[in-house]
């Protein structure tokens, strides 16, 4: 990929043809760097959890007489690393998925149904914060499909959660203006830094804060949300962050007008 072909000036036409070729030639290089970028960051991922659960389960063999409350605290680590993996793996395969061309359906759904399922499954992490809703009454059409709707509510709440303190509260707001539907979740965190905003939908990043704290996530969240939302055609984007906290923005298109027939064309029976 490195040799490119000689070019004599544009003027030509196989002066041309050579510019677009080595045009071509740059962008495989630069998918085939991204690809590499990828493999390798998703192999140090999965290096680390990996890494954790065989000492534990070596330092197991070895000390088959340690105390029953140190090998229920290896074995709780264990199973917590195997969770962590299984969920990387996932997440992988749905990239890999995307990139290999995969696209999403999109059907008119009512986002209060898979609103309602992320927000309870958000309840069981939430132990420690308070979740409140704010919903139009009626029905709140989208385009898309709704495993991958709750999917993409999810990590947006999950992020709010992890990114914020105990005793505090995550706030959802659905608006409905002129047929287009905006999802607010806000929280009451520390915000994000204005270094890292550039690159939050980034596969594998991370900002520093984050790592620090350990919040078991992966750096994958926020770049899976951006694939299911432009695949939806919706726009997802940091609304405000600051130190009174964050809130993401999810705004759908308007769900095209219904098909009013031509009479001209109305077959006639
Ligand atoms: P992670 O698995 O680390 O949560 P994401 O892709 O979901 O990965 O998010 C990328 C980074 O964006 C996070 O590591 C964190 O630094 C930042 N981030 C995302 N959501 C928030 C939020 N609500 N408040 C503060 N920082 C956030």
């Amino acid at each position: 990929l490195r040799q490119r072909v000689p070019t004599r000036g544009e003027r030509d036409e196989l002066g041309r043809l050579a510019l677009t070729f080595n045009e071509m030639l740059g962008s495989l290089e630069s998918a085939w760097k991204s690809q590499q970028r990828f493999v390798g960051d998703a192999s140090h991922e999965l290096r680390a959890p990996l890494t954790v659960m065989r000492g534990n389960l070596e330092l197991l063999r070895r000390h088959p007489h340690l105390g029953p409350d140190e090998r229920d605290a290896m074995i709780a680590e264990i199973e917590r690393e195997t969770s962590r993996m299984t969920r990387l793996v996932e997440d992988l395969l749905l990239l890999a998925r995307s990139d290999a061309g995969s696209t999403l359906t999109r059907t008119p759904v009512d986002l209060r149904a898979p609103l309602l399922e992320a927000l309870r499954d958000a309840r069981t992490l939430a132990r420690h914060h308070h979740l409140a809703l704010d919903a139009p009454p009626g029905p709140l059409t989208v385009l898309g499909e709704r495993d991958r709707l709750r999917q993409l509510l999810l990590i947006l709440l999950d992020n709010a959660l992890k990114y914020s303190p105990d005793g505090s509260t995550v706030r959802v707001q659905v608006l409905r203006e002129a047929g287009q539907i905006t999802v607010l979740i806000h929280d009451e965190g520390d915000g994000i830094p204005e270094s890292a905003l550039p690159h939050i939908f980034e596969r594998f990043y991370r900002a520093d804060a984050a790592r620090q704290r350990d919040t078991g996530g992966t750096g994958l969240g926020l770049a899976i949300a951006a694939w299911i939302a432009t695949q939806l055609g919706a726009r997802i984007a940091v609304h405000e962050t600051g130190p009174g906290g964050t809130t993401f923005g999810l705004t759908f298109s308007p769900l095209p007008a219904p098909q009013t027939q031509d009479p001209e064309r109305t077959p006639v029976l």
